[in-house]
């Protein structure tokens, strides 16, 4: 994301996936864990320990629910200190977990058997970009233009004055992807990543399956589908399938019934948002 690196959690396999994809674990800084169920962390600790073996001295950022530096530590009691340092970083909903000048990652609850947070990350509103034409235009000097980049309308000599969309290009889209998995289906979620462009949602069980669902805190295929139509996500993409079921084409025939742009996720897979769309290369 703007040239920065976040790996969102950690089963078992990251590494041959990185190298298989040819990623290069020494440029991730950043590591956001879901929950501390063991497809989503197993994987960590051997990452960890190979970033170390790599001749890794920059800090490793960790993000997660608080009992993440509780299991972390205790584990490196066991296996020895790292030769680079941890710093932790405890979710709380909605309150920015990870800023830098151009992005930001919000956490948001989910609802499932531990505490379980999805990540929202969005880039930060951009200042307005001027139209070069306008500078000519009405002699704008470096004051004027600096006023005009923050939203601002311009007064011209003879007292004229000139609306800011008049002297300004459109804005871009703040790109946004959210990260759901995993959870029960959560009515109020939708409104915490309004018009997101690329979703991602668990879809463990089908509906012919909801109790299951129910009693275990996942999601149907319908009610990720669900979640994305009420965001107005631009895309949706949904995985964490149950291995009980044999092909991903039902997941897909049932959440297209409700959310079309629907694409279930296999390892490798890669998603590029465009400033105006998604695109799968
Ligand atoms: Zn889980
Ligand atoms: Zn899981």
């Amino acid at each position: 994301m703007n040239e920065r690196f976040f790996l969102i959690d950690c089963g078992e396999g990251t590494q041959i996936q990185l190298r298989k994809n040819k990623l290069s674990p020494a440029r991730i800084n950043h590591i956001f864990i879901s929950h501390l169920h063991g497809d989503h962390v197993f994987g960590l600790f051997g990452l960890m320990s190979s970033l170390g073996l790599m001749g890794r001295k920059a800090v490793l950022n960790l993000y997660g629910p608080a009992a993440l530096r509780d299991m972390v530590e205790h584990h490196l009691e066991f296996f020895g200190p790292l030769p680079y340092a941890l710093d932790f970083h405890t979710c709380k909903a909605g309150t920015p977990i990870y800023e830098d000048s151009r992005n930001e990652v919000i956490p948001i609850r989910l609802k499932h058997r531990t505490e379980t947070y999805g990540y929202l990350f969005r880039e930060k509103a951009r200042m307005l970009n001027i139209d070069k034409k306008a500078i000519d235009r009405y002699n704008l000097g470096l004051e004027d233009i600096k006023h005009v980049k923050q939203g601002k309308d311009h007064q011209t000599d003879s007292g004229e004055i000139i609306s800011n969309s008049d002297l300004t290009l459109p804005p871009y889209k703040q790109r946004s992807y959210a990260f759901l998995s995993d959870t029960g289906y959560d009515p109020g979620i939708p409104e915490l990543i309004r018009e997101v462009d690329l979703l991602y949602h668990e879809a463990t069980f089908l509906e012919a399956d909801s109790d299951l669902a129910r009693q275990t805190l996942h999601s149907t295929a319908s009610q990720a589908a669900m979640v994305a139509k009420e965001a107005r996500a631009g895309k949706l993409l949904i995985g964490h399938f149950s291995t009980r079921y044999k092909s991903e084409n039902d997941f897909i025939s049932e959440a297209g019934q409700i959310f079309e742009n629907v694409t279930a996720v296999n390892d490798g897979d890669r998603f590029t948002l465009d400033l105006t769309r998604v695109r799968k290369e």
